[in-house]
């Protein structure tokens, strides 16, 4: 099954919201959620407006999104995998998406350990200050519950085998689902045409399918993105922002470094694509990144535009992307080092060049291992820290403010789904539209 013809998924042109009105959701959202919180921020009325309204409506998007995520990764990644035809072929996109995540999750991590090393956002803060932010989330939250304790060792490799798919995908088991679609792909390649023909059919429409179900979710966007804002902006401690500043400025700049300086230089030498066209084509599901903090409930978003803006062929969309929102996760490798050097600083630990290169590492192993779910990167920050002797409860200090950090560096880790994805279409020969 060498050969798979793609017809077009839809007879009607697609009409989502506009990006500048899920942006002006966006805006919207941050501004009233922050006067909000400047003007009532401590009083019943707007915690029951959030808890009752802006919340559970965020919450519904939300959940409307990841809903499509398991069915259309198992049937674009299966014809994904099984258009690309021989298994050869298949070894070799594999490879080169592999490297290229890798390096630039590398990239990632030595420019927030970089900037990190300069900027010394931990070294000027008070020892009481640190009591008081670390027993702030003691009393709400202890660090092991605010970032329950991942496993990673051979057991997290064996586990990328999945005893059951069904149970895989119940769980929202992403590399589990991710394996079998991959065998499921590479069982229909080598299978005659005559005898997958069906089932070819019967993929393709539900995939099309789930992209019409995610069309009329995101006709909602901006609602959505405005509920989620409201949310995440009206509850924030404001006075956590002024504490920890430069902390926060170290990653958020880290991250912009990366995605206005260092993806425009990788889009220009290995996608061929003038930086500035692909962001423009590209905005809406960076956009749906920041609102949703999630990796996985862009995806949908994610692959539309690589398929639809970009023009990307379905079989490297559909192999790439999937793999990168679950595996390439730039902004958190580059979060990672910046936060456990932070924590170090603030804690009074020097960290020497060896020890720094152990966290450049676990820092990237984490980033793959991280779930790509609002505060995965959190979730494995406990593993990093330990790998130098770090009190975990440093995470305490930096719990308050993840959820901004969270948006921005997913941000980060969509964008760099979308120039792997249109840099393996690139290698492939594959480059559908014009630069
Ligand atoms: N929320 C991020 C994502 O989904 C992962 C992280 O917390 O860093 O990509």
């Amino acid at each position: 099954m060498s050969d798979l013809p793609d017809p077009a998924p839809h007879s009607k042109p697609r009409k989502g919201p506009k990006t500048s009105h899920i942006l002006g959701g966006l805006i919207l959202g941050a501004a009233s959620g922050v006067a909000a919180n400047l003007a009532w921020g401590k009083t019943a009325a707007l915690a029951n407006i959030v808890h009752y309204g802006t919340e559970p409506a965020g919450q519904m998007w939300l959940r409307a999104l990841i809903m499509v995520v398991i069915p259309l990764v198992f049937s674009r990644l299966s014809l994904g995998v099984a258009g690309l035809g021989d298994l050869r072929k298949l070894g070799r996109v594999g490879l080169k998406t592999m490297l290229f995540f890798l390096m630039v999750t590398t990239l990632a991590a030595v420019l927030g350990l970089t900037l990190v090393n300069l900027v010394r956002p931990g070294a000027g803060l008070p020892a009481e200050a640190r009591d008081r932010l670390v027993a702030t989330y003691h009393s709400v939250q202890s660090p092991k519950d605010a970032a329950p304790r991942g496993e990673f060792g051979i057991q997290t490799l064996v586990n990328v085998v999945p005893r059951n798919p069904l149970g895989a995908a119940s769980q929202g088991d992403m590399l589990g689902v991710i394996f079998f679609s991959l065998a499921f792909g590479v069982a229909l390649a080598v299978l005659p045409p005559e005898r997958t023909k069906v089932l070819v059919e019967a993929l393709r429409g539900l995939g099309d399918v789930m992209i019409v179900i995610i069309d009329l979710v995101m006709t909602v966007a901006p609602y959505g993105v405005f509920a989620l804002l409201f949310t995440v902006a009206a509850r924030f401690g404001l006075d956590l922002l002024a504490r920890l500043g430069l902390y926060i400025v170290t990653v958020v700049v880290g991250l912009a470094i990366f995605e206005f300086g260092v993806y425009p230089i990788l889009i220009k030498v290995f996608t061929g694509w003038s930086p500035w066209l692909f962001f423009r084509r590209a905005w809406t599901a960076i956009l749906t990144g920041f609102s949703t903090s999630s990796s996985n409930a862009t995806l949908p978003t994610t692959l539309e535009v690589c398929e639809e803006s970009l023009g990307l062929p379905r079989e490297v969309c559909g192999f790439v992307v999937p793999l990168g929102a679950t595996m390439c996760m730039n902004g958190t490798a580059l979060f990672e080092g910046v936060t456990v050097l932070f924590i170090a600083q603030v804690f009074g630990i020097h960290l020497n060049f060896s020890s720094q290169i152990v966290v450049m590492v676990t820092a990237i192993l984490m980033s793959i291992g991280a779930a790509g779910v609002p505060s995965g990167g959190i979730q494995v920050l406990f593993l990093v820290l330990e790998s130098v002797g770090i009190p975990g409860e440093g995470i305490a200090m930096v719990v308050g403010v993840d959820r901004l950090l969270d948006m921005c560096r997913v941000v980060v880790n969509v964008t760099g789904d979308m120039v792997a994805a249109t840099y393996v279409a690139r290698s492939e020969g594959k480059s559908a539209r014009p630069v």
